[in-house]
């Protein structure tokens, strides 16, 4: 893993940041911190390889990628392109819209994973040699073992917080999205109102597969009209919104960052409820167990990966380090 958080496999690829000397990029997934020197990748690379999911959320969330670019390649889950003497594919995560783990299989048949951004329940586990492993919760401290259905809450908090008008929902892009979707299954149907950029993701993910019936901008008449008369809709909005709208409205966050409680009250109208889109520490753990593989790294530039690879090291005595350290590039 580079420096610069490129995750290296085999002799060609580079994931979720840019690396001069690889010809292949691969982007996981459409969040800021995978999204790395990706105008870079698009002019300088042979191919830039993701779903057509993470390429249309990309495109939105950063308008520097052009969607027609000839270098940029869309994948199928499970498609092998093939380089050289390796093969890449792209292997389904639950995580966000469209975001996938990368299996290198080289030519001596050694098979390389990169499990990107995931959470455990809804990811097939690659079946790998080396595996690079994401590291958010890689803390034994960061562990959900709640008792009760997270999602459940929180469709039940904003049903009751309906009863009282418009509800504040916080949270990051393509989590936002998957609480809406909870939502409608769940047959809320009141309306859905957002600002531009959250609309914009919303529209992409509908463009692929999900129904979230009626969407309404913040900024349009309709949006602002139940907004100001605090009448019964769901307004959501990125967390960085949180200290600026909604300040007197019913509100909940979503994160991740919270193991005490799957509910605590934050503020007098505000509930933080511990939903994540990624595995705890020991989804993490889980994961590498039913990878197989015999080394193991973990990501220590989106998050501190030193703990994780500690651990893996001791619970399931496979040899683990976590990269990039201090000290030079390194590839596997
Ligand atoms: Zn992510």
């Amino acid at each position: 893993m580079a420096k610069n958080g490129a995750v290296l496999l085999g002799d060609y690829v580079a994931c979720d940041a840019f690396c001069a000397s690889r010809p292949l990029r691969v982007v996981t997934h459409a969040h800021a911190d995978h999204l790395y020197g990706l105008r870079k990748s698009v002019k300088c690379c042979e191919k830039v390889l993701m779903t057509e999911a993470t390429r249309d959320l990309a495109a939105t969330l950063n308008g520097s990628l052009k969607l027609a670019d000839p270098s940029i390649q869309t994948l199928e889950y499970g498609q092998v392109f093939e380089y050289g003497d390796e093969r890449i594919s792209l292997v389904k995560a639950d995580h966000i819209l469209g975001a996938s783990q990368v299996l290198v299989e080289d030519a001596g048949g050694i098979r390389i994973a990169w499990s990107g951004d995931f959470r455990l329940e809804g990811t097939p586990v690659v079946d790998c040699d080396v595996l690079v492993v994401e590291a958010t919760y890689g803390r034994p401290s960061c562990r959900r073992n709640f008792k009760v259905d997270v999602r459940e809450l929180l469709v039940s908090k904003v049903e009751k917080n309906l009863r009282g008008g418009s509800v504040y929902v916080f949270g990051y892009h393509g989590k936002l999205q998957e609480v809406m979707q909870m939502l409608r299954q769940a047959d809320v149907e009141v309306p859905f109102v957002m600002p531009e950029r959250v609309y914009d993701v919303t529209k992409v993910c509908e463009k692929h597969g999900m129904n979230l019936g009626s969407l309404s901008l913040s900024s349009d008449k309709v949006g602002r009209q139940l907004l100001d008369n605090n009448l019964p809709c769901v307004a959501f909005y990125h967390m960085n919104m949180r200290q600026h709208v909604g300040l007197r409205n019913s509100r909940i966050s979503v994160s991740g960052w919270e193991f005490s409680k799957p509910c605590r009250q934050i503020g007098e109208r505000e509930h933080l409820i511990a939903f994540s889109d990624h595995s705890d520490f020991d989804g993490l753990i889980e994961y590498v167990r039913q990878s197989r593989a015999k080394k193991v790294i973990t990501d220590n530039f989106r998050s501190n990966g030193d703990a994780l690879a500690k651990e893996i090291s001791r619970r399931l005595g496979v040899s683990a380090v976590s990269m990039p350290k201090d000290s030079g590039q390194m590839t596997f």
